[in-house]
């Protein structure tokens, strides 16, 4: 079996909820490349990334298209939820040992710098690189797992700027159901907002992994292929003790949980926490 770029795009846009495909090839240097690409859009109005797997390590490039001033120039303008999440999920990169290099108008530039946000975006560039990686050893899962891991990652950062319009569908949906629910059920599709926003849910999966962080279960491991990504975002604080306007910040405030354990987590309102759930399963 080999590194199969499907299954990268499937896992992509699973996270983000956004459709890419996925493609693959070797560079000038002989270093394999996999390319995602948003599916359905022009390839010149849009982005591509592409992850470079080299001598023990990974790059990351986020390369607009030809065509793409507009988009980029909305990524520049994104609110600030995009940007915390965009810079939460930077320096979960910069924790795990990565170098980010994010240049903006030609300009190399700090994740923390303000100024970055300020003017309008003519050019962006953005690359995510993980040195010191046991890669091509001749484990190819171990190998798809760190290059979906990278990539999923940029992707999450990429996502996070990108204009895209909530979910019409969801608002209805939840407020049809808040109707006449008894408080508890009403908390909870209130918590289910926050940890529905697709762009949190895409941070929160990129930073923690799909692994449930109560009792550990991963879902892909456990069933295969098909339940590959089947992971729920459950947010940390309950709702009811965030002010208005709060942002959430993906790598404090949400945390995956199986569907199992986050049916638990909420059969107490506010719900039981991480750890109480973990002193249940006896793993503590
Ligand atoms: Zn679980
Ligand atoms: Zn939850």
């Amino acid at each position: 079996m080999s590194t199969d770029p499907r299954l990268l795009a499937e896992r992509v846009s699973i996270e983000t909820g956004l459709a890419f495909t996925g493609s693959e090839g070797w560079d000038n240097d002989g270093c394999r490349w996999f390319e995602l690409l948003p599916a359905e859009h022009p390839v010149g109005q849009t982005f591509t990334l592409r992850t470079v797997v080299g001598w023990r390590r990974i790059d990351v490039h986020f390369r607009p298209g030809n065509f793409a001033a507009d988009l980029v120039e909305a990524m520049g303008a994104v609110d600030e939820t995009g940007r915390r999440t965009f810079r939460s999920v930077l320096g979960a990169c910069c924790d795990a040992g990565a170098g980010v290099v994010l240049t903006v108008n030609g300009a190399a530039s700090d994740l923390g710098d303000e100024a970055i946000w300020a003017v309008p975006w003519r050019s962006f560039g953005l690359v995510i690189s993980k040195g010191m990686l046991s890669i091509n050893e001749g484990d190819v899962e171990a190998d798809m797992r760190q290059i979906g891991l990278w990539t999923s990652r940029a992707a999450a950062a990429i996502f996070a700027l990108l204009p895209l319009e909530a979910s019409v569908d969801d608002a209805e949906e939840e407020s049809g159901e808040v109707i006449g629910l008894p408080e508890g059920a009403k908390t909870r599709i209130e918590v289910n907002r926050y940890e529905r926003d697709q762009r949190n849910r895409a941070a929160a999966l990129a930073i923690h992994g799909y692994s449930c962080k109560a009792c550990e279960l991963d879902m892909g491991k456990r069933y295969g292929a098909v339940a590959a990504g089947l992971i729920e975002v459950h947010h940390v604080t309950p709702v009811s003790e965030l002010g208005p306007g709060y942002i959430i910040n993906p790598k404090t405030d949400l945390t995956p949980l199986c569907p199992n354990c986050h049916s638990v987590a909420h059969r107490r309102s506010p719900p039981f926490s991480v750890v109480e759930l973990r002193r249940m399963l006896q793993l503590i």
